[in-house]
């Protein structure tokens, strides 16, 4: 089957660069949200072009003080295969801003498309649909089906794109996994960033500086939370991924490729102290931001309980 696909694939090489390129060249730039309408024109076509059936939902612009520009935009939905089952293919089609507008004229040199957005992420889109046209096309029979959901706004936020299908019931609906065609170091992992924010305001007690020892200086109980946060990133950064299979895609190279990392995750630790440290001094506060991975959100959980000093409650 595999060997099927990938003759198959092959044939299309030449009209899946052409997709990609013309995909390019359209400046879907983000903010403020430009050329969406033309941009999904073209998906649907294709989509029409290899008999995919197609939803496409318009999204009202965003408020007035958002940064988006005043257009609406564009989810798109398809889905391939029948069953209960979804697994769900998921892209999105904003760019971030072009700092010149040749970027948007792409190329292929030395056997690589260049253009903004040819990594993130029209060419996974391309590839995704083409990957759809190929099960298609070599008639294969799936355990489930195959759902596309291409949006806008990835860029800023999701608002008019994922956003909007979440608030709407209609993001991941039966979905029993999600692929995405973002831009990596080339391998397919098995999992996706996440992100913990947080708040942290711990109380301490005022007192004078001739008598602080009747007082709780906030900023040393804030320490304690630092440091169960420093242990937390040593922990994560150097634990292995699960390996989870996708069993019920007939791509075996896909699954094959699925391999056994450490995370590399990048963090940021903002910190803020709201007051001085001595007579002044009664709260200090601290925000934190760390891009984690999904296994990781029920250790928050006991994180935060740990690291939870008796003078902050
Ligand atoms: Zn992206």
């Amino acid at each position: 089957m595999e060997e099927m696909l990938r003759a198959t694939l092959a044939s299309y090489e030449e009209d899946l660069v052409a997709f990609t390129k013309a995909l390019i060249a359209i400046p879907t730039e983000n903010p403020p949200g430009l050329a969406y309408h033309a941009c999904v024109d073209l998906l649907t076509q294709k989509l029409a072009e290899i008999g995919l059936d197609y939803t496409l939902l318009e999204v009202p612009a965003p408020t007035a003080s958002s940064p988006s520009s005043g257009d609406p935009g564009y989810c798109l939905l398809s889905s391939y295969g029948t069953g209960e089952d979804i697994l769900y293919f998921h892209g999105h089609y904003d760019v971030v801003p072009a700092v010149d507008p040749a970027q948007f004229q792409p190329y292929v040199q030395g056997g690589k498309l260049f253009g903004r957005g040819s990594s993130d992420m029209k060419s996974g889109l391309a590839a995704m649909i083409g990957a759809i046209q190929a099960i298609k096309d070599s008639g294969i029979t799936l355990r489930g089906k195959i759902g596309l959901t291409i949006v806008p706004d990835e860029e800023t936020g999701g608002q008019r794109g994922s956003h909007y299908l979440a608030e709407h019931g209609l993001l991941g609906r039966q979905g029993i996994g999600m692929l995405t065609a973002e831009p990596t170091g080339g391998v397919v992992w098995n999992a996706n960033r996440g992100a913990i924010s947080l708040r942290v305001r711990v109380k301490g007690k005022p007192a004078h500086v001739g008598l602080h020892y009747q007082g709780v200086n906030a900023f040393e109980q804030m320490v304690t939370v630092a440091n169960a946060l420093l242990d937390y990133k040593c922990q994560i950064t150097t634990e292995p991924i699960l390996i989870w299979f996708l069993q019920t895609v007939p791509l075996p190279w896909i699954v094959a490729s699925i391999l056994r990392k450490t995370s590399q995750l990048r963090s940021r630790a903002y910190w803020s102290c709201s007051t001085g440290l001595s007579n002044r001094g009664s709260t200090s506060q601290w925000r934190f931001f760390k891009r984690l991975l999904p296994q990781v959100s029920a250790q928050r959980t006991r994180l935060l309980r740990r690291s939870r000093a008796p003078s902050s409650r």
